[in-house]
């Protein structure tokens, strides 16, 4: 009877599609892993700590340090491809999220840019190597808007930053240059050694079960948190003069953006954000809002702002996919201040 089980077990395995998540234990990471098991996904997560504000959904969570080479290759062997030792089994998909990153508070100023370029980079640069060597079916690596120039980015009133851009590059941050330069490593890997690449470029993702209480929160949970603390009558720290400009995608549609990009056939980089830009003092106004509460903003100065403006353009996305983000901004912020209120207030 056991033999039984295990048996009908492994045949189980054999036929399921199999994914793995590299940093299935950030944010992002977490949610993919949820949306890979509604698909019916076998699910393997990797990361140094698990989710922060659930329990993970994997079938499988390795806590381990993808900076060294061999983790890398322990984990992106699938167990089908352990058992029957052929690159035919071999994941299905493999998620890359795992960076050393954080909101403005951590990207800026210049005090982290060695660890980020480090840390980052050094994952990279094994997954796309060992991902190769295994033959994964299909590898998405998550990029970001920081990797735009700082010139196209000088005034509140941005148009949309638009795919081609990038070059010639000047990143504003270490982080955008680390993202620029794995993107290449990735498109060489795809060019000399056949791995199947899809990178999206994330402008501001948000949503539900995010990190809100520390230093490596971005600005709309960080926000939601600080009017989630706030009475009637208290102030709220907004950094800067409010006035930059930035646009927010929530997170539902980022998954289902990437999804939809891993079933295409495209291997350039895409833009996956909302173009619905606003100024931070509006984003921070429109939590007030929601929270219902007699709070005001008071902006404070600081040099960890970032560029002035920043929107992303959706034309190519729209084009490649036949499908962009339209989901409102208050949409995201209301579920993600709901979120953070309860956990803040009960
Ligand atoms: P996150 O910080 O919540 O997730 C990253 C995860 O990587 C963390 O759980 C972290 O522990 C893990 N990690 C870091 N170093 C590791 C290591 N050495 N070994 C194993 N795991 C490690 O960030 P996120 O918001 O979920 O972002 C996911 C990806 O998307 C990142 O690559 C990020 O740069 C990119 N991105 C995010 C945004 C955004 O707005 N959230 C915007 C642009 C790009």
């Amino acid at each position: 009877m056991v033999v039984c089980k295990t048996m009908v077990f492994k045949i189980k395995l054999i036929i399921m599609k199999t994914a793995c998540v590299l940093g299935g234990g950030g944010f992002i990471g977490n949610h993919m892993v949820t949306k890979l098991k509604e698909l019916g996904y076998w699910v393997r997560a990797v990361d140094v700590k698990l989710p922060e504000y659930s329990i993970s959904m994997a079938d499988e969570f390795a806590i381990k340090d993808l900076r060294s080479g061999f983790v890398v290759s322990d984990v992106l062997v699938s167990p089908n491809q352990k058992k029957t030792n052929n690159k035919e089994n071999s994941f299905d998909l493999v998620f890359q999220f795992a960076a050393d990153m954080g909101g403005m508070g951590y990207l800026a100023g210049g005090g982290h840019d060695a660890d980020v370029m480090y840390n980052s980079a050094i994952i990279n640069l094994n997954v796309a190597k060992i991902a190769s060597k295994f033959g994964v079916k299909k590898l998405f690596f998550s990029s970001s808007a920081c990797v735009y120039p700082m010139e196209l980015q000088e005034t509140s009133d941005n148009l949309g930053l638009k795919e081609k851009d990038a070059i010639p590059a000047h990143p504003d941050l270490c982080y955008g240059w680390e993202k620029l330069h794995s993107e290449w490593v990735y498109d060489a890997f795809m060019r000399n050694y056949g791995l199947s690449i899809r990178i999206g470029r994330f402008h501001n993702i948000f949503g539900t079960h995010g990190t809100y209480e520390n230093f490596k929160a971005k600005a709309p949970a960080a926000l939601c948190f600080k009017v989630a603390n706030a009475k009637d009558g208290d102030a709220i720290e907004v950094w800067g003069d409010g006035l930059q400009t930035r646009s927010f995608l929530y997170i539902d549609e980022c998954i289902e953006g990437i999804l939809r990009l891993m079933d295409s056939n495209y291997t350039q980089p895409v833009n996956i954000g909302s173009d619905e830009m606003v100024s931070i003092n509006t984003l921070a106004q429109m939590i007030i809002d929601i929270s219902g509460k007699d709070v005001t903003i008071k902006n404070i100065q600081s040099d960890k702002i970032g560029v002035t403006g920043r929107n992303s353009d959706n034309t190519l996305i729209n084009e490649v996919l036949g499908w962009k983000p339209s989901l409102p901004l208050s949409y995201g912020l209301i579920e993600t201040y709901n979120f953070i209120n309860k956990k803040v207030n009960g």
